[in-house]
């Protein structure tokens, strides 16, 4: 249950700005920038103090690269260590069920990448802060929106820091950009929208595996189960077992009978497993769930990325649509600052454009669902063989690669909007 500041607009310490962004995540920092480059004035709020998003994503599909590569920060943010992935296969018992190959995509958007978070974060704030009209207030959370009552337009937020001294800011707009639990959308009471169609637990943990890449993203599929195995720099494999709700919490179950089971599904870590999983403690439990929140846009507010739509970790969408999210709303925005207020009815194209995108990842996930955690057996090895032969082989394979790389609705940065004076400062 959130508490708003119940009297928000006396906050002792005030600023203004154009744009007030609630969350440095991928969404938030991006469009950041945009807006920045576009002379926009922004106020980035963050609840942290650093890079490290332990428990996010870092499979980065081609729409999402060619975004930052479009925002020039592609190159130095690989460059701080990253690995090329050749794409997605589904796995049971050895056998490649699916295999979805990136190489067929035109270069050099032609793999999947993995970019630690903090890496393209970095990067994404190095750029914001060489631009004017730059506040960042880091280790801030969002405590109240500034609105004459709740649904009524929205004029800012009250934000506290480590003092735990209130800060007004005000600003034309509000962009709620902080993840999946939103403050700024429970704030704002708009329900998150939570559906049961993809609802996991996902058991996250990380091994040292020098040499051991497998240059590709893989699904291994299990009785009930699917175990997500990916190549992470550096020298590392991510691991996420996702089970259905309260497939995990079974009594009693301890870290030797994880480690067998797991070692069962994967043969070849079998020893990394065995060395080093050796208590539960190294193994991090998240409720991973779809959702769409009931409403995005309000006057003088907006929720983009996680904030507005959640999905599952299968398929690697959340970082794309965060950043796709990014690059519809901004010349919506740029157009609404320049007549002075942004209402509602300003954002309602974005909000229709980005829901229908958020939308066909929801079906698309609850088809993956069906394929991960649906019946075993011969019937459904079948299905999921006929399936991996149209995408492997047939020009269907490439269109469905290419939804996958780069969404329904692939969006690019409108660089056009970006003004003289920020283009020339950032090089
Ligand atoms: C286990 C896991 C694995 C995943 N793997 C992938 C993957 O491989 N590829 C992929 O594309 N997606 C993946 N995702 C999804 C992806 O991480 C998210 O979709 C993406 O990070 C969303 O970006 P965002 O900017 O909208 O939100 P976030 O990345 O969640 O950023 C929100 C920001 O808001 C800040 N914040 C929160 N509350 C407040 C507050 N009250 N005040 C101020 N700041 C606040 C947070 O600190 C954070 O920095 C995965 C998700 C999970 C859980």
């Amino acid at each position: 249950m959130d508490h708003p500041d119940p009297c928000p607009a006396t906050a002792a310490a005030e600023t203004g700005t154009d744009v007030c962004v609630v969350g440095a995540g991928p969404a938030g920092l991006a469009l950041a920038l945009m807006l920045l480059r576009s002379g926009v004035r922004v106020t980035l709020v963050e609840r942290s103090t650093a890079l490290r998003r332990e428990f996010h994503g870092e499979i980065l599909q081609p729409g999402g690269q060619r975004i930052l590569d479009e925002l020039g920060v592609l190159a130095a943010a690989r460059a701080r260590g990253s690995l090329a992935l050749s794409g997605f296969q589904v796995l049971e018992r050895e056998r490649v069920l699916l295999d979805i190959d990136y190489g067929r995509l035109p270069v050099p958007y032609d793999h999947l990448l993995a970019l630690p978070q903090p890496h393209l974060l970095a990067e994404l704030l190095d750029a914001c802060r060489q631009l004017p009209g730059f506040t960042h207030l880091e280790g801030h959370r969002v405590s109240a929106l500034l609105e004459q009552k709740p649904g009524s337009p929205c004029t800012g937020v009250v934000v506290r820091g480590p003092d735990r001294e209130p800060v007004t800011v005000r600003a034309l707009a509000v962009v709620g950009a902080d993840g999946r639990f939103s403050k700024t959308r429970a704030l704002a009471g708009i329900g998150p929208g939570r559906s049961d169609s993809f609802a996991h637990d996902v058991v996250w943990f990380s091994l040292h595996a020098p040499g051991r890449a497998t240059g590709k993203v893989r699904v291994h599929r299990a009785a009930g189960s699917a175990v997500l195995v990916q190549d992470s720099h550096p020298d590392r494999l991510r691991i996420g077992w996702t089970l259905p709700h309260g497939g995990w919490s079974r009594p009693g179950r301890g870290i030797e009978e994880i480690r067998d089971e797991l070692a069962r599904v994967l043969p070849q870590f079998a020893d990394l497993l065995h060395e080093q999983l050796t208590s539960l403690s190294g193994l991090t439990l998240l409720d991973v769930f779809a959702s769409h929140a009931e409403e995005w846009t309000r006057d003088g507010l907006v929720l983009i990325g996680d904030s507005a739509h959640t999905h599952g970790p299968i398929g690697a969408q959340g970082i794309n649509l965060a950043l796709q999210d990014a690059a519809a709303l901004h010349p919506v925005l740029v157009e609404a600052l320049g007549r002075g207020a942004v209402t509602r009815a300003d954002l309602e194209p974005y909000a229709r454009r980005r829901a229908a995108a958020a939308a066909a990842v929801h079906r698309m996930q609850r088809m993956q669902a069906r394929a991960m955690f649906g019946a075993d057996g011969a019937v459904a090895r079948f299905a999921l063989a006929r399936a991996a032969g149209l995408v492997t082989r047939t020009p269907i394979g490439g269109k469905i690669t290419r939804k996958v790389a780069y969404g329904t609705d692939p969006v690019a940065v409108r660089t056009d909007l970006f003004t003289a004076a920020a283009a020339h400062r950032t090089g």
